[in-house]
């Protein structure tokens, strides 16, 4: 037993040498624009909650009264007894503002994802994927058995190349809608051409995308003006933008009822908890009925950028919450997130594996809880350090 636990040590060891080791933090406070971490009080720029939703008090009161109406667990996996009414209004829900015949529910997006690729992907298969899309995806590839190729990063022209190698039953394409370390967006017009004009299914994971991007928040493909023809299979998660948890899968009737039959992580799993299906509902219905929160984090977005540029940060061209602040080595990421920390200001280091080797950074993200005057101090203490 010794000599097993030696052996994790060593490698435990070896991350903190390599500057890899990661720290949890411990909250005493509700997700925010500011938030109390490890006993101190922070201004936050790590959170997903782009819209400020997941302390919303009608948000909030939903669970408490989807809980008292349907209890806190589901009891069991969806195709025993654990699919409720209210499971079933939040999927038609989802339908109706995707503007796709049906959605289904999982229980996270990383299940949605295993699921979907597993499902539609075996053997004889190919699946291709955007180099940097998120592990989820890239795991589900891995997982089905099938052949598996990953592309070159929003790149579709070597995409169509690749396809046009490999000839196989069934060809899925898979990319993040906004890529979630670089907040920069896929090119999915050009992507769904290349697919369609080729027999081959496009999925896209907007885990980033929905409730923020376009006018009416409905994702990336309402950013870029793309079809449900364009993009058969829609992801989309509830526990960033929509502040809950969970997430769904969205596309054509077939594709969700073949997904009930053969998506195993959808199968094998108790149902998500239907209060907080309740909650999601009514998180749904406040992204679209204050759409003001889109709209101030539209402002705070171009507000960061425009004062980044004329200070010559290393910020990208993003246009989306996702701002990086690209240092290069992990150690720079590591030694700016302190920085920020001791002025009070919470910026999370990413570092490899998580992203590439030689491309550290800080990951800020914005939030329509953030004000104007929080992402001034951000940027004055940038400045002040780099
Ligand atoms: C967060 C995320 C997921 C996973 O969703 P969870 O519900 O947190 O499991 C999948 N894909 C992308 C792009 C994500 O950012």
């Amino acid at each position: 037993m010794d000599a097993l636990l030696d052996a994790l040590k060593a490698r435990l060891q070896l991350q903190e040498t390599r500057q890899l080791y990661r720290r949890r933090r411990t909250l005493d406070s509700p997700q925010g624009a500011e938030i109390v971490a490890d006993g101190n009080r922070y201004v936050s720029f790590c959170s997903n909650d782009y819209l400020g939703l997941a302390n919303h008090p009608e948000v909030v009161a939903a669970l408490i009264s989807g809980a008292r109406q349907y209890g806190v667990g589901s009891g069991a996996a969806h195709l025993i007894t654990g699919h409720h009414r209210i499971h079933q209004q939040l999927e038609e829900a989802l339908a109706r503002y995707t503007g796709r015949e049906r959605a289904l529910l999982f229980s996270t997006g990383y299940m949605a994802n295993l699921g979907v690729i597993t499902a539609l992907a075996g053997r004889g298969d190919a699946v291709f994927e955007d180099r940097l899309n998120h592990a989820s995806l890239l795991d589900g590839g891995r997982l089905s058995g099938a052949r598996f190729t990953r592309y070159p990063h929003n790149e579709p022209s070597a995409l169509a190349l690749l396809l046009d190698k490999q000839p196989a039953a069934c060809r899925l394409v898979v990319t993040d809608g906004v890529f979630s370390m670089d907040g920069s967006t896929a090119r999915l017009q050009e992507l769904a051409d290349v697919c369609s004009t080729r027999q081959t299914w496009l999925m896209v994971d907007d885990a980033h995308g929905l409730g923020v991007l376009g006018t009416h928040g409905k994702g990336t493909t309402e950013h870029l003006a793309l079809s449900p023809q364009h993009v058969p299979i829609l992801m989309g998660t509830l526990g960033k933008a929509f502040g809950t948890f969970g997430a769904f899968i969205a596309g054509a009737d077939t594709l969700i009822e073949y997904l009930i039959q053969f998506a195993r992580s959808y199968i094998y799993t108790t149902a998500l908890s239907p209060a907080l299906a309740q909650a999601s509902l009514q998180a749904l219905q406040i992204s679209q009925d204050e759409s003001w929160r889109r709209e101030h984090l539209r402002r705070l977005i171009s507000h960061f950028r425009q004062r980044a540029q004329a200070l010559q940060l290393p910020i990208t061209d993003s246009i989306t919450p996702i701002q990086p602040y690209i240092t290069g080595d992990a150690q720079s990421a590591l030694a700016l997130s302190q920085r920020l920390q001791q002025s009070g200001l919470l910026v999370p280091a990413i570092r490899p594996p998580t992203v590439p080797e030689g491309s550290a950074r800080l990951r800020i993200t914005l939030s329509a809880a953030h004000d104007l005057d929080q992402v001034d101090r951000l940027i004055d203490q940038l400045a002040a350090h780099s």
